[in-house]
């Protein structure tokens, strides 16, 4: 039995033992058991040509007919295909199924070749399996292969013997009706309607009846067949003309008339050559070439499954499959080339935009000159999810560069302000701080706008992480300020204010006190007026008004504690009583003038000396206790500095409330420390008493 080649195979047979030169591969496009050839589309590929930008340059021709009728043998003959031919002697059936060729030639009567170009890409669809027998399998396959070439094909070449011309009857009239029935259901709706070419070719034409009268008996069957079928609903009344287009030809016989047989297959090929003749545009699916392969097989795989064929449907499922893989592809040729750029080591933003945008305009060219051809919607919104992905990759190097920019400049900020604000010192470091960072900005945003190569890219999210990293260095940058001025100010109040506690305290009085906190309230006004601004204050740093208040109330609490570290620093044991017996020797050794006593008797020195000693031991509680004269009290910090000042000997962190911290402030020295006082006074005054009055018995004895 006959072997089927499955695939695409060069035709091995000879012709009168001569090999067919040169041997046209033909292709089993859907074999006996009705499985769809996958090398489809690697077939048509080798025909593919580069010139045809529309891909719309080819055509498709079927041939349909009684088993043996000789169609393959027209077909090789007209096409220079090479399909198989029953053999004349073994009388042995060919394989059923739908085969597929490229024409290798078209038969020509006018050129002298005897043949012309394929220039045309006729694509041949020989439709085998046919014998008119009522059998249902053969029917089944008959009317799917029906579907198949009038779903795809422009001309459909209906072979048939001149001897069965108007015989209304029998196979040629039931494939007839199975073309027409098939057509009507798959274009009776007008919006999808498609006509196409029914060539009709009598076989074994005697010439005794003229063609004419043969042409005017298959047109009277035609209409008969059409008005006898049921039509669908809307269509009743429709003319056969609206659906198909009818051609008529006659070949005579190959063996009795072998010349003239030779002669009528030219003469058609002739016509098929001619545009005007046979193809016309309207008869074209419109399905690119590169896109037929999937159309045939899902086509084929919807009359297989006995769906119903919609065309357009169909058209918009290619056109969805072949933009997604032209996507992929542009995507793909895209990718490889951005991988090839070392974005990094180009430094000019204006290169790299412009190397992003070539990219870009590649990718899109590419997809269009491939997509365009497809369903207008269908193209146009798989190019807007290809451009989303090539704006996502290029936006990757813009990130980058970003990135890179936001560093530079944020490296250089803090430095840029230092020096901006040695340089205008007639700025504050606040309006310092406020140019600089808008410069900043402005430079980030100059740049960025560079790699904003199409409307599709913005920089709002780089510029919010640029923007933060620069108020976060500003905010640094103010918080260092901060601590310089507040340490700087500190300090200056600190020298003034120790001198003239110093002077204050050495000397002490019953105000003591009371001037030395009218010179602490002095020092800090001076300080806090240069910053006084309506509603508050404002330290030029660049603050807002709560920030402002925090330094001030930091500042504040700042003097507060050097206050207090002077006044315990210099209040200690030695200096209280070095204080006390200064004070007890200029009362007991001066007058009120300032003149030294000379001591007259005894009684004197002691007058003198209870007087000086009361005074001295006066100043002890002054000393002790920072106490205002005017009401009694003590005095108190305005503000809670107790948590700054830890190691305080008087601090006591179990029991501390705000108040008794506040209180330890002028307390300087403790009940212990006021009883030594008092003792190493005792000591002291004593000694100067005895030898005063040492010296008074002497000068009277001498
Ligand atoms: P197909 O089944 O329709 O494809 O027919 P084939 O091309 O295989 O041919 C069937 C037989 O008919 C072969 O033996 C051919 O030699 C013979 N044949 C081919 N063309 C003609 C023709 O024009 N007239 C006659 N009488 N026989 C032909
Ligand atoms: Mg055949």
């Amino acid at each position: 039995t006959h072997t089927a080649p499955t695939s695409t195979t060069p035709f091995p047979s000879l012709s009168n033992g001569v090999p067919v030169d040169p041997p046209v591969p033909r292709l089993q496009l859907i074999d006996d058991s009705k499985h769809f050839n996958d090398e489809l589309l690697s077939y048509i590929n080798q025909y593919s040509s580069p010139d045809d930008r529309s891909g719309l340059n080819y055509h498709i021709v079927s041939v349909f007919g009684s088993q043996s009728t000789g169609k393959s043998t027209l077909l090789n003959r007209l096409f220079g295909t090479s399909f198989d031919v029953m053999d004349e002697h073994k009388r042995q059936q060919t394989t059923k199924g739908i085969w597929f060729s490229h024409a290798n030639y078209i038969a020509s009567n006018v050129d002298p070749s005897g043949s012309h170009p394929n220039d045309k890409h006729i694509f041949v669809l020989d439709v085998e399996g046919v014998d008119g027998h009522e059998k249902a399998d053969d029917k089944d396959f008959e009317r799917k292969s029906a579907l198949f070439a009038l779903a795809s094909t422009e001309i459909l070449i209906i072979n048939i013997w001149e001897h069965q011309v108007g015989l209304y009857q029998g196979a040629n009239m039931e494939l007839l009706k199975t073309v027409m029935e098939v057509n009507l259901s798959l274009f009776h709706s007008t919006e999808k309607r498609q006509k196409c070419l029914l060539l009709f070719v009598v076989r074994d034409f005697t010439g005794i009846t003229p063609l004419d009268n043969l042409e005017d008996n298959l047109r009277a069957d035609l209409n008969r067949i059409w008005d006898e079928l049921n039509k669908p609903e809307g269509c009743e009344n429709d003319e056969l003309a609206s659906y198909f287009d009818l051609a008529f030809s006659a070949i005579a016989h190959k063996h009795f008339q072998e010349e003239t047989f030779e002669l009528d297959i030219k003469k058609l090929g002739d016509e098929f050559y001619e545009d005007v003749e046979l193809f016309k545009p309207e008869y074209h699916r419109g399905i690119p070439i590169d896109a037929w392969a999937i159309y045939s097989r899902q086509i084929w795989e919807q009359i297989e499954l006995n769906k119903d064929l919609d065309l357009p449907t169909q058209q918009i499922l290619v056109a969805r499959f072949r933009c997604d893989e032209i996507s992929n592809q542009a995507y793909g040729k895209f990718y490889d080339s951005f991988n090839e750029v070392d974005f990094g080591s180009i430094e000019e933003a204006e290169e790299v935009a412009s190397i992003m945008k070539r990219l870009r305009n590649d990718a899109l060219e590419e997809y269009d000159s491939q997509a365009s051809r497809y369903q207008a919607g269908v193209c146009e919104e798989r190019r807007r999810i290809l451009q989303k992905k090539v704006d996502d990759k290029l936006g990757e190097v813009q990130g980058s560069k970003l990135d890179e920019l936001s560093k530079l400049l944020t490296g250089d900020f803090s430095e840029t302000v230092t020096t901006n604000k040695r340089q205008n010192k007639e700025k504050s470091f606040g309006e310092v701080l406020v140019d600089i960072t808008r410069s900043f900005v402005d430079r980030f945003k100059k740049e960025a706008s560079i790699y904003c190569i199409s409307e599709d890219f913005n920089f709002d999210r780089p510029l919010e992480v640029f923007e933060e990293s620069l108020n976060k260095s500003g905010e640094q940058l103010k918080s260092k300020e901060q601590d310089i001025l507040i340490s700087r100010s500190t300090k200056r109040f600190q020298a003034k204010l120790k001198d003239r506690s110093i002077d204050i305290l050495s000397s002490p009085s019953e105000n003591s006190w009371d001037e030395l906190l009218k010179v602490f309230h002095k020092l800090e006004h001076s300080f806090l007026d240069r910053y006084k601004v309506a509603g508050g204050y404002d330290l030029k740093l660049g603050l807002d008004e709560k920030s402002n208040e925090d330094a001030i109330v930091e500042i504040r609490k700042s003097f507060w504690i050097k206050f207090k570290e002077i006044i315990h620093d210099f209040m200690t044991e030695d200096t209280a009583s070095r204080i006390l017996r200064n004070s007890f020797e200029d009362g007991f050794k001066y007058d009120e003038e300032g003149l030294p006593n000379i001591w007259r008797n005894v009684t004197e020195v002691d007058q003198q000396f209870t007087k000086a000693r009361g005074v001295a031991l006066s100043l002890l509680p002054i000393l002790s206790v920072a106490k205002l004269s005017s009401t009694g009290e003590e005095i108190i910090p305005d503000i809670d500095i107790a948590h700054e000042d830890e190691d305080d000997p008087y601090f006591d962190d179990t029991d501390a409330d705000e108040e008794t911290n506040r209180h330890y402030f002028g307390h300087l020295l403790t009940a212990s420390q006021q009883n030594n006082i008092l003792h190493r006074l005792k000591k002291e005054i004593d000694a100067i008493y005895v030898d005063a009055k040492r010296s008074v018995i002497a000068n009277r004895t001498a």
